[in-house]
């Protein structure tokens, strides 16, 4: 397929074709799985966010039967932590980083309906006390972070927080110069081995020459240039998805950092997304055995200072709950 840059730039971002390196790397820790301390830190962001964070452990435990990217990174990080989050579906407590997370997705989302001229930073700012009401409305127990702060000055702190994040957007994108074609787009492709991906794409344009960006919005930081490739694991897992979905390669995966003022961007080929699609494969070999045989093997890293689940974790003296799905014997080896 005939690309051009300038194709996606001309589409409205200023900085589609100005890759800046990943460099504001304090406070950002990466194990070797690749998955950013800080992003583990904020959680899953978006909507995937509020679904983990309202996880309700009444439902039936059953075999999981798809793969998103955070829960293919929560079984890299750790197979016992995606146990505890897909089989068990364990409740975690909402925290500060992945519900501002939350908040600043919904207001970059909800900016776009405004004609273009209107999306100013000042405006994008005004829709942060509505969506604070509606993320408390639709996920009530986001109330919690801040039952202990009866003056308001921990939330008017985060509120303002928010506030800068948003504003550092107007910095790296001009949504004036944007006509997403989608926003919070929900993905789902099988692949012919049967496996089924799906997702939630922050927003993807459309240039007119028909070449494809996907665009994902991050809070935290950017990481090290030398981990680049574990926090695009999760754009080529959405590219690999539009792939299958659309038969056209996306020209340019983004992610925007908003906590260091960072864009991060990759031109995939073919041979990258027929890698993921043969690492997913790998992944997902590996959960049905874990799943069938019940051994969800915990691998602790500095990341666990960020798990919910330490009080059931063996790596910390406790028990996991009793295997809520059956089991059979693992083979031995060799056949
Ligand atoms: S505490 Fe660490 S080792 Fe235990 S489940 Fe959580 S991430 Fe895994």
């Amino acid at each position: 397929m005939e690309t051009s840059t300038e194709g996606v730039a001309e589409n409205g971002a200023d900085s589609a074709g100005a890759a800046v390196p990943a460099e504001r790397t304090e406070a950002v820790a990466v194990e070797a799985t690749g998955v950013v301390a800080s992003e583990a830190a904020e959680g899953t962001e978006g909507t995937e966010a509020v679904a983990a964070a309202a996880a309700i452990p009444a439902a039936p435990a059953v075999p999981p039967t798809s793969l998103s990217p955070s829960r293919a990174s929560d079984f890299m990080q750790c197979p016992l932590l995606y146990r505890f989050r897909v089989i068990d579906k364990l409740p975690e407590k909402p925290s500060e980083a992945a519900t501002r997370g939350t908040l600043v997705h919904a207001v970059l989302e909800r900016l776009f309906d405004a004609p273009a001229t209107e999306r100013t930073a000042p405006r994008a700012k005004s829709l942060i006390p509505g969506q604070w009401d509606r993320l408390r409305e639709t996920k009530p127990e986001v109330v919690e972070l801040f039952a202990d702060d009866p003056e308001g000055e921990r939330l008017a702190r985060w509120l303002t927080e928010a506030e800068q994040l948003v504003e550092r957007w107007f910095t790296l994108e001009d949504p004036t110069r944007l006509e997403p074609a989608e926003r919070e787009l929900f993905v789902e492709a099988r692949l012919d081995s049967g496996l089924k991906l799906r997702g939630i794409i922050d927003r993807v344009d459309v240039a007119p020459t028909g070449e494809v960006r996907i665009v994902d919005y991050k809070t935290g930081k950017a990481p090290r240039p030398e981990y680049a490739e574990g926090a695009l694991f999760q754009m080529k897992f959405y590219a690999l998805v539009v792939w299958r979905l659309k038969q056209v390669v996306p020209r340019r995966l983004q992610l925007v950092y908003l906590g260091s003022g960072d864009v991060l961007t990759y031109d995939p080929v073919i041979a990258d997304l027929e890698r993921v699609e043969r690492k997913l494969l790998a992944l997902w070999d590996a959960i049905r055995q874990a799943t069938e045989t019940g051994d969800w093997r915990p691998r602790p890293t500095k990341l666990c200072g960020w798990c919910d689940h330490q009080a059931v974790c063996p790596e910390f003296g406790g028990t996991p709950p009793p295997y809520p799905l059956p089991v059979r014997a693992p083979e031995p080896d060799g056949v």
